[in-house]
């Protein structure tokens, strides 16, 4: 999996996926991360990339030229590579809504491009011109896509062959089958007073499972009727 995220703050997504399991998937190879930078695109000579919006109002939009540019530097090559042009992932308040699913289909990808907007967006021309897939984490307004691209970038990461030691936990977590994964406990047995539930000690593995799809059925009932 390569993610190629276009951005004028290449340095928060290098620094931000760098760490843990996600920075040692990189180490290993399983998954490549290139961030450019919007700005190195701008044919200004002030290397301006926003400017005031048509009609008025608040705040600056980021000018299509460098996003279009910046968006040539790498779907020209990946075109070459693979004959096929990449989905282009706009992060935007206005887009469908992240989920499991969307990641389960997306980490089905060679090559994903995210593009971050920042003020108050992108010029509508050059999202037009590339855009495939507009998604949104959330109805809320962040400053900026670099968040959102993280986040996307780490789920995806996790379903990605090899990057977790054990493949077999994503395939048992929370929203797998519209549920939310049961309690876990590690040692010790007692803490506080509270005891670990005596079946998970029991060594029965028929009645482990038995009680974990009973709690994650309840908690889902409890939390997030909705997904059931
Ligand atoms: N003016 C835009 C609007 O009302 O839809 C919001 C612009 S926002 C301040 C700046 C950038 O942050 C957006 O271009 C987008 O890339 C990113 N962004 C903000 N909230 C987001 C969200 N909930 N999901 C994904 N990206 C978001």
């Amino acid at each position: 999996m390569r993610y190629h995220v276009l951005t004028l703050f290449p340095e928060m997504i290098l620094d931000g996926l760098n760490t843990s399991i996600i920075g040692r998937a990189m180490n290993k190879g399983l998954i490549e991360l290139n961030a450019i930078n919007i700005r190195d695109f701008s044919t200004n000579k002030h290397m301006k990339v926003d400017d005031y919006p048509y009609g008025g109002g608040a705040g600056m939009v980021m000018q299509a030229e460098p996003v279009y540019l910046s968006y040539k530097s790498v779907a020209d090559d990946i075109i070459s590579r693979t004959g096929k042009k990449p989905r282009v992932v706009y992060l935007t308040p206005q887009g469908k809504v992240f989920n499991q699913r969307m990641a389960e289909e997306f980490a089905k990808e060679e090559d994903l491009i995210f593009l971050c907007g920042h003020y108050e967006g992108i010029d509508e021309r050059a999202l037009e011109l590339i855009v495939t897939d507009n998604v949104s984490i959330g109805d809320y307004v962040l400053t900026g896509g670099e968040l959102p691209a993280m986040v996307m970038i780490d789920t995806i990461s996790r379903l990605v062959k090899g990057v977790l030691n054990n493949d077999d936990s994503a395939k048992y977590e929370s929203f797998a089958d519209n549920r939310l994964e049961y309690p876990q406990y590690t040692r010790p047995e007692e803490f506080m007073g509270m005891k670990v539930p005596k079946v998970l000690l029991s060594g029965d593995h028929k009645k482990v499972e038995q009680w974990r799809e009973e709690e994650s059925l309840k908690r889902t009932k409890e939390r997030r009727p909705d997904l059931l």
